[in-house]
């Protein structure tokens, strides 16, 4: 079938179209995570870091030493950042959200394991502390991001994304989100967000503990209770099979197999004692 030149036109108009939405969004949206390049920013390299951001309208005086954050952070993880790590910080919010296509203030992506922030002056002047904390919280989802396989990642349990990341920046009792003891005591009385309800990587389905927790913290709660999960592992198990779990399930092994294969028990099973009220451990401070 031969097409008229007007259909042809038409065609290459589409194409040529196509091509210049795919930059747009490599360049400038939600593409940009893979793209090695950041347009239109000033920036500050460090010996481990790169800092993208507009002079003149983020005021860095407070910003963390992002060097010695790397170094607490390899060694939590046991891990090393393959390379530096970006960190963009826009000045506004429609930058950040076209980078991101959302809201969240405190963003890490895949590919490069870039982290996005949107300044504000409330953590940037006067809540340093806790803008250090998000920093290292994003900083333990950029060392994992550098170090599996992109369709590794995908499928990849969020719940110990998160909550190692919280659990390692010591987030617990800071800044709306609960300490050990205030999830224990919302645990007894069954307020428990079932891991799993908590989707994959790519997948972020919320199950049904997501959708019934009564009380309007969710996504802070959820967290602690993550990092709850975390600090049982370490208490009962050591830190030393944390890492290795951390280890064989992003190079070799689904989650589940190797947790099982770890701790010699099903995650649900672990998980089903942890929240049996009987069976938890005597309160301890933290
Ligand atoms: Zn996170």
């Amino acid at each position: 079938m031969r097409l008229n030149s007007k259909t042809r036109f038409i065609i290459k108009l589409l194409i040529i179209g196509l091509v210049l939405i795919v930059l747009y969004l490599f360049f400038w949206g939600r593409l940009n995570f893979m793209c090695p390049w950041l347009i239109g920013f000033d920036k500050i390299e460090t010996e481990s870091s790169v800092i993208y951001y507009h002079k003149g309208e983020v005021d860095l005086r407070k910003f963390p030493k992002v060097d010695s954050l790397i170094v607490k952070v390899e060694n939590f993880h046991n891990l090393k950042f393959q390379r530096k790590v970006q960190i963009v910080i826009s000045s506004n919010i429609k930058e950040h959200r076209r980078f991101n296509g959302h809201d969240v203030k405190f963003v890490t992506q895949p590919f490069w394991g870039r982290v996005y922030i949107l300044y504000s002056r409330e953590y940037f002047e006067t809540k340093a502390g806790a803008l250090c904390s998000y920093l290292q919280h994003e900083l333990s989802h950029s060392i994992i991001n550098q170090n599996i396989t992109n369709s590794k990642l995908t499928g990849y349990p969020l719940w110990f994304l998160e909550g190692i990341a919280t659990y390692s920046s010591q987030m617990l009792g800071h800044d709306g989100y609960p300490p050990l003891d205030t999830v224990r005591q919302r645990i007894l009385r069954g307020y428990v967000i079932n891991p799993v309800d908590w989707g994959t990587f790519g997948m972020a389905a919320k199950g049904k503990t997501v959708n019934t927790y009564p009380l309007n913290d969710l996504y802070k709660y959820a967290y602690s209770e993550f990092a709850f999960i975390v600090d049982d592992l370490i208490e009962k198990y050591g830190k030393p099979k944390l890492i290795s779990l951390l280890h064989l399930s992003l190079n070799d092994q689904k989650f589940d197999i190797a947790f099982r294969s770890i701790y010699k028990i099903e995650f649900k099973d672990y998980f089903r004692t942890l929240i049996n009220v009987e069976k938890l451990p005597p309160t301890r401070g933290h």
